[in-house]
């Protein structure tokens, strides 16, 4: 394709902006009438513009995916340079070979924090054989702010109690089918995790998980009822809106590979 001068380009997003076609002619309508609770028409051609972003490949079994332009990329196969070991504050000891990280030497925790609203993409797959059974088996878990653990687990042709499955909010709510494939199989998690709100010290808004688990929807809006620990009640106590991500290591060598996150900023917000 042959590409356009960059006045042009410019041009066009700048009259893309104002509302205006590169035309000249009005991208919309402001004789219409307004959307309730909204400053704007219905089909205004001055509301800003959503964002381009270049969207990245779909993971295959042989390769992995790869983030959209926005994304901050968490790991590409080849270093954990965003990571931190959780026990420590050094290097996570996971070993790095052949474009995947496997669990080892403790949880890893990533350097930044991100939040309150953030969609996470995550491949991983299960150790072959799949030795242990129940909660024994490929068993790792996806941390956010340290306290609200989305289980990881090996649940191909492997009971367990519903609430620790593969993509549970871990003790409160199971997944809505088990859409697991089997070990050495490459997986992907694409959670949208809405942080909780708090207001002087009390919880405002509770945290909302919506994940999709190899493209099946298997959490739809969840709210959680607080922290997830283990043969308890969680709750919630205050905490920043933005967190780490931290990635369990429950004895099981997990791999993952392609791991990315992207912040989600409210429409109109115009970045
Ligand atoms: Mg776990």
């Amino acid at each position: 394709m042959k590409s356009l001068p960059l006045f042009t380009v410019l041009a066009s997003a700048a009259l893309a902006s104002s509302g205006f076609a590169a035309d000249g002619k009005s991208l919309g309508y402001t004789t219409t009438p307004m959307i309730p609770g909204s400053k704007w028409h219905v089909h205004d051609g001055d509301r800003p513009q959503p964002k381009i972003v270049t969207p990245g490949t779909e993971s295959t079994q042989e390769q992995a995916g790869t983030a959209p332009s926005d994304a901050v990329v968490l790991f590409d196969g080849k270093d954990l340079s965003k990571w931190k070991a959780s026990n420590g504050g050094g290097e996570p000891q996971w070993k790095v070979e052949n474009g995947y990280a496997e669990v080892h030497g403790g949880d890893a925790t990533t350097k930044d924090e991100f939040g309150p609203d953030v969609q996470l993409h995550v491949e991983w797959t299960a150790p072959v054989p799949g030795v242990g059974s129940g909660q024994g088996r490929g068993n790792s878990g996806i941390f956010f702010y340290g306290r609200y653990e989305i289980q990881v687990l090996d649940c191909y042709e492997n009971p367990t109690y519903p609430d620790g499955q593969a993509t549970a909010i871990y003790g409160q709510t199971p997944p809505l089918v088990n859409a697991s494939r089997k070990p050495g199989e490459w997986q992907t998690y694409d959670i949208v995790f809405n942080g909780p709100r708090f207001k002087d010290g009390k919880l405002e808004t509770p945290a909302y998980a919506t994940i999709l688990h190899n493209g099946v929807l298997v959490q739809n809006h969840t709210q959680l009822t607080g922290s997830t620990p283990h043969q308890q009640v969680g709750t919630y106590t205050e905490h920043p809106e933005k967190g780490a991500i931290r990635i369990q290591d429950h004895n099981n060598p997990v791999r993952y590979r392609s791991l990315w996150i992207r912040e989600l900023k409210p429409v109109d917000s115009g970045s």
